[in-house]
């Protein structure tokens, strides 16, 4: 177990750094997402992501909200309605589902947090009827919430090593599926972007994910 995981206090300034470290690391990847769906998919995980998670970031400056929880519903909420693509209703069913377990908190515990993402992400299991080894967003975000009461690195790591366990796997659920055995031998393009979405974590700790979306 890490330091102080329950003593560290996570404020609405760490949320919405998280959100804008997000989408920092969506834009600088976004050629990669697309690449990776052009092989299994349809060609847009990259500008569908970039599309939310752009929408994510503006709605955050104009409406400020002012708890974790409210950043995250908000942010859920936009990333369904901007997005085209499966994985808007399902990135914004995490986030708003996540956000909703936090309540009106002004501040939460890196427990907490975990608590509340692993609520969010069996709310993605259910909503997409996916498990783990489906070849799906899930194959990341499970190890990552699994491991996210040790620390936000060994979140990041879980989740790296998910989304690259997924090269070997049959697609079960999602477009990919339609290719059947020919999904095999590529990396989802969803594990790879809820690995951004993990990684961002701890680069909103340090509070890389402002100047990331300052500099860019
Ligand atoms: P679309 O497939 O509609 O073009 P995207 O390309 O934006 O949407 O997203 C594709 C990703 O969504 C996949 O790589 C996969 O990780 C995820 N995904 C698709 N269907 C499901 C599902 N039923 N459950 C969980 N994740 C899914
Ligand atoms: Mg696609």
């Amino acid at each position: 177990m890490a330091e102080g995981r329950g003593a560290r206090v996570l404020d609405t300034g760490f949320f919405r750094r998280w959100m804008s470290a997000t989408s920092a690391a969506v834009d600088r990847e976004a050629a990669h997402l697309t690449e990776l769906d052009s092989a299994i998919g349809d060609a847009d995980h990259g500008t569908n992501m970039q599309r939310g998670f752009t929408a994510v970031t503006a709605v955050l400056d104009k409406e400020a909200p002012d708890t974790p929880g409210a950043v995250l519903v908000l942010s859920g909420r936009h990333l369904i309605s901007t997005v085209g693509g499966a994985s808007g209703p399902l990135y914004g069913t995490l986030l708003r589902r996540a956000g909703k377990a936090l309540g009106d908190a002004a501040e939460v515990s890196q427990e907490q947090l975990a608590d509340a993402l692993r609520t969010g992400v069996a709310a993605v299991a259910q909503l997409g009827g996916a498990k783990a080894g489906d070849k799906t967003m899930l194959d990341a975000l499970e190890p990552a919430v699994a491991a996210l009461g040790e620390s936000f690195a060994a979140a990041r790591e879980a989740a790296e090593q998910g989304a690259l366990a997924t090269v070997p796997m049959l697609a079960r659920k999602g477009r990919a599926s339609y290719l059947g055995e020919r999904s095999i031998g590529h990396q989802d393009p969803g594990a790879t972007s809820s690995a951004l979405l993990i990684a961002a974590l701890g680069q909103a700790e340090s509070g890389d994910g402002a100047a990331a979306a300052e500099a860019s």
